[in-house]
């Protein structure tokens, strides 16, 4: 058995210091029945708790680093950065530089703004639909996830649907009536809410791939259609690719499945592992943020030049071959798990977006926030202990989605099936 000595004395200091012990609630373990684990270091693949205890992570710091932890080129990149200072509150050549890669990589996106976060980048995007459109309201789909903003917090997935949290008091009424919510990959309840809303919305806003309440990708036409109906109406169509960009694949989710939204927000690997944001998308758009235009947003750390060196150096580090890479590992993973659960006889539904992946204790097909919930919680709390035990970290709900990096091997993917092989054997049902 590992032992988690120095984690327990650790969070016994910590809950006294910070609300759960934690600065952010997904990391308090709450719902797999275990005190949280504090880690010391991670190197490609791996992580090292403060126990000594190694670990193959599946985690990422929640998706951003796709290369793993501590890759040497961006270390020593960061190092030749920090040398010269760590921010400077005016405009350096290092946010060009980023600006430049994303508004080539990025579809829809002709100019960006740089910020410091997920939720910063889609407060922004929001504040930006509303002035550019003139309107209020905002739709977005049951249990996605958009940061922490009032507006979205609304039937919310990630650790509000980890806690099993309503809807978070804090919200006033007369910003949360201004959010409607319709199920994911449901188009027709898309086309009610706007029949009477319509002239009203100002954005939709979507995960083009979901990834808060477990991955659950979207259905045939589901993007293409959303993105009709929103042109028909005039409402802007706002992709969080907050977890999907530079993810999913090397044009994002919305190369991958070929649908341009209006405007994009982007985080996690954008940042390659320092507090990145962005939300970008047509000039025309983005030309009425100050100064160029009136809608107001602005951060004394935005553009941040270590932020900018982290983000620019991963992203360069990706080429096409590098997600097919990834997307072989990821296949051999996904066989694993399904063959593992017909093997134990365990009900299971794996979804998978490039190198996303789902894995949901259930036999109904995952298509919305409704089908995960059917999931077994029991079984994803018992499964989750036994990999830990066998060295295998993975975000601890069952709402959250597991990935891949560059830096892991195809022996670590057989050691983690082979710990799959043996969590499911041990589960009792
Ligand atoms: N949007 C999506 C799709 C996310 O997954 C997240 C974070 N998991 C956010 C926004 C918020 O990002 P942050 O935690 O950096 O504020």
């Amino acid at each position: 058995m590992k032992q988690f000595n120095h984690s327990i004395d650790a969070y016994k200091e910590a809950i006294d210091l910070m609300p759960g012990g934690v600065n952010s609630p997904v990391r308090a373990f709450k719902s797999v029945g275990m005190s949280p684990i504090f880690m010391e270091s991670g190197k490609g693949s791996k992580i090292k708790d403060i126990d000594g205890n190694e670990y193959i992570d599946y985690v990422l710091s929640w998706g951003p680093l796709i290369l793993g932890h501590a890759n040497e080129h961006v270390v020593t990149k960061l190092k030749e950065t920090v040398e010269k200072g760590t921010s400077f509150g005016a405009g350096t050549l290092q946010e060009n530089k980023l600006a430049k890669l994303v508004i080539d990589r990025v579809p829809s996106i002709e100019m960006v703004r740089m910020v410091n976060s997920g939720t910063e980048a889609t407060m922004s995007a929001i504040r930006l639909a509303r002035g550019y459109t003139g309107r209020d309201i905002i739709l977005k789909f049951e249990g996605s996830y958009h940061g922490h903003g009032d507006s979205l917090l609304i039937k919310a997935g990630s650790g509000i649907a980890t806690l099993g949290l309503p809807d978070s008091p804090g919200v006033p009424k007369a910003i949360a009536q201004n959010t409607i919510t319709v199920p994911y990959n449901d188009p027709e309840s898309l086309r009610v809410a706007f029949e009477k809303y319509g002239k009203e919305i100002a954005a939709v806003i979507a995960e083009p791939v979901c990834g808060n309440m477990g991955v659950i990708p979207p259905q045939d036409n589901f993007l293409q259609e959303v993105r009709k109906i929103t042109e028909e109406h005039g409402t802007l169509l706002i992709f969080d690719e907050v977890m999907t960009g530079f993810r999913v694949g090397y044009y994002s989710a919305q190369g991958y499945y070929d649908v341009t939204p209006d405007l994009t927000c982007l985080g996690k690997v954008i940042g390659g592992g320092l507090p990145v944001g962005a939300f970008g998308g047509k000039r025309e758009i983005m030309e009425n943020i100050a100064p160029a235009g009136t809608i107001y947003q602005a951060g004394t750390l935005s553009g941040n030049p270590l932020a900018m060196t982290a983000g620019y150096e991963t992203l360069a580090a990706l080429d096409e071959d590098a997600y097919e890479a990834i997307n072989q590992k990821v296949d051999k993973l996904v066989a694993g798990y399904k063959q593992a659960a017909a093997d134990f006889d365990i009900q299971l539904h794996v979804n998978r977006a490039g190198s996303m992946v789902g894995v949901f204790f259930t036999n109904e097909k995952v298509i919305n926030f409704e089908t995960a919930k059917s999931s077994n919680l029991d079984y994803f709390s018992q499964y989750y202990r036994a990999m830990i035990e066998e060295g295998i970290f993975l975000p601890p709900s069952q709402f959250e989605g597991l990935f891949l990096s560059t830096a892991h091997t195809d022996e670590d993917i057989e050691k983690t099936i082979q710990a799959v092989r043996s969590a499911f054997s041990k589960i009792e049902k």
